[in-house]
């Protein structure tokens, strides 16, 4: 493993683990069945907590460094974290024990641990873009357990070098960081996103696969940046792709791009290749071996290809449930994702969106991100966010967000209505626009639209 602290053999690695969790049995108390908050970037700290706590039989809380205090502190609560190891610059709420993420990577006297009766288990909160953050516990298998299947549509192999610059903290990242881990790879790890430094690091340690999220390909598209040529899979997921960044994100940087669809519940459901991008580039692509994608209708039938209905998923990598009283929503076996989309006749996936952006607008379904992949394509348009707001005499009418390159010349709302009645559906037009200097995301990316409302 490499981050900014030099580089750990696989052997080094495991010692400090054990020293680490030696540390956190003696000095904090911490036993089976204990949980601990993670606040940590993506460096040696993060994964030295994960490894050691899953060795003490404890439950890692994963915490999004884009929290709040108050949000740690509700986290703290609702979870009955018993401390939280933490980088010097998130500070941990004082009503816990707290410990600097630096002292776990510091090595120890050798400490023997007889395996726990049940192994840690990873706690990874939801991104709450519905809501508040759900807590979903999942099993820490053994080497890349259930997670191997995805190999069948993502060309990682072992012993590859993997840079992992999506959040470690999110499912994405940490199911990423597993897959390189069980795939006994070197996994090189980036505490801070700039598309100047990706490239820098992925360069300079001949990585040939790189984990991001979909908004850090429009960073590098931007920046002009160009990949080194030991690049051969990018994989994004955590956020829509939007089919316009797919296709440019390819023309640019050649057939490299792989679109994982999933959720912290079900882990990844489906994977578009480059070849399924360039047929379809919307398309979240096809499910791989062992996991099954279905589309219901609200009454719980299936519904014909091309129709829009429920998507849900079924396979081995389902989590454990959430911590507290949350009711989880499945169907003969598969898990409801909280998302709309259909399958066409070969099968490829296309996401239409959450259940709950949907807008009805004058009786008519719209798809924000439908229009919003009409928008990015529009000539000065950097990014943009459709939402739904009330109206009197259409029940919802849409409102356009939209952030315009520095170098181009403005656009006039009209203009960006004109291109959408040009390009889509009548009542897809936004009626309200707003030109703003960005739009409020999540750690993945996802545009956190209630923040817009
Ligand atoms: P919450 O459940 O708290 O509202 P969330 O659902 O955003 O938050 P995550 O589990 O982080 O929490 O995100 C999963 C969701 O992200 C999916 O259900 C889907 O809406 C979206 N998503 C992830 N990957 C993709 C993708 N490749 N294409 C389209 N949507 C995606």
């Amino acid at each position: 493993m490499i981050d900014p602290s030099g580089s750990l053999s696989y052997d080094a690695l495991r010692r400090l683990s054990f020293a680490a969790a030696g540390r956190l049995r003696s000095s904090h108390g911490i036993g089976p069945g204990d949980r601990v908050g993670v606040l940590c970037r993506n460096h040696r700290g993060f994964v030295l907590s994960a490894a050691s706590l899953s060795l003490l039989g404890a439950d890692a809380v994963l915490i999004n460094t884009g929290f709040s205090p108050s949000q740690v502190a509700s986290v703290v609560r609702e979870h009955g974290l018993r401390l939280v190891v933490h980088d010097p610059e998130f500070p941990a709420p004082p009503s816990v024990a707290a410990l600097v993420s630096s002292a776990l990577s510091s090595g120890g006297p050798d400490v023997s641990l007889s395996p726990p009766a049940r192994p840690g288990r990873t706690v990874v909160l939801t991104s709450g873009t519905t809501g508040v953050p759900k807590g979903a516990r999942r099993p820490n298998p053994a080497g890349v357990g259930p997670l191997v299947s995805i190999l069948d549509r993502l060309p990682v192999r072992t012993r590859s070098r993997l840079l992992i610059a999506a959040p470690l903290f999110h499912t994405w990242g940490y199911a990423a960081l597993q897959l390189a881990f069980g795939l006994r790879s070197c996994v090189v790890l980036t505490p801070r996103f700039s598309p100047s430094s990706l490239v820098e690091l992925a360069g300079r340690h001949r990585c040939d696969g790189l984990f991001a999220v979909p908004v850090m390909l429009s960073r590098l598209l931007d920046a002009d940046c160009v990949l080194p040529p030991s690049v051969r899979v990018v994989a994004v997921s955590g956020s829509a792709l939007p089919g316009s960044l797919a296709t440019r994100f390819m023309d640019a940087h050649g057939e490299v791009l792989f679109n994982l669809y999933g959720s912290t519940e079900v882990s990844w459901a489906s994977v578009a290749t480059p070849s399924d991008l360039r047929a379809s580039p919307a398309s979240a692509g096809r499910p791989p071996r062992g996991t099954r994608v279905q589309i219901l209708s609200a009454s719980g039938a299936p519904v014909p290809a091309g129709v829009v209905g429920r998507i849900f998923v079924g396979n081995e990598m389902l989590f454990e449930g959430y911590s507290g009283d949350v009711p989880v929503s499945s169907h003969d076996g598969m898990l409801a994702t909280g998302d709309l989309g259909f399958l066409s006749e070969s099968g490829l996936l296309t996401v239409s969106g959450r259940e709950d952006d949907m807008v009805i607008s004058g009786g008519e379904n719209v798809f924000p991100s439908s229009v919003e992949d009409l928008l990015a394509g529009l000539p000065g348009v950097r990014e943009v966010a459709v939402v739904g707001v009330p109206d009197a005499s259409y029940g919802q009418r849409l409102a356009a967000f939209v952030v315009l390159h520095e170098s181009s010349s403005p656009l006039s709302a009209d203009e960006v209505r004109d291109h959408v009645r040009q390009h889509g559906a009548r009542f897809a037009v936004p009626r309200d626009v707003h030109f703003v200097p960005s739009l409020p995301r999540t750690a993945t990316g996802k545009v956190i639209k209630r923040a817009l409302l």
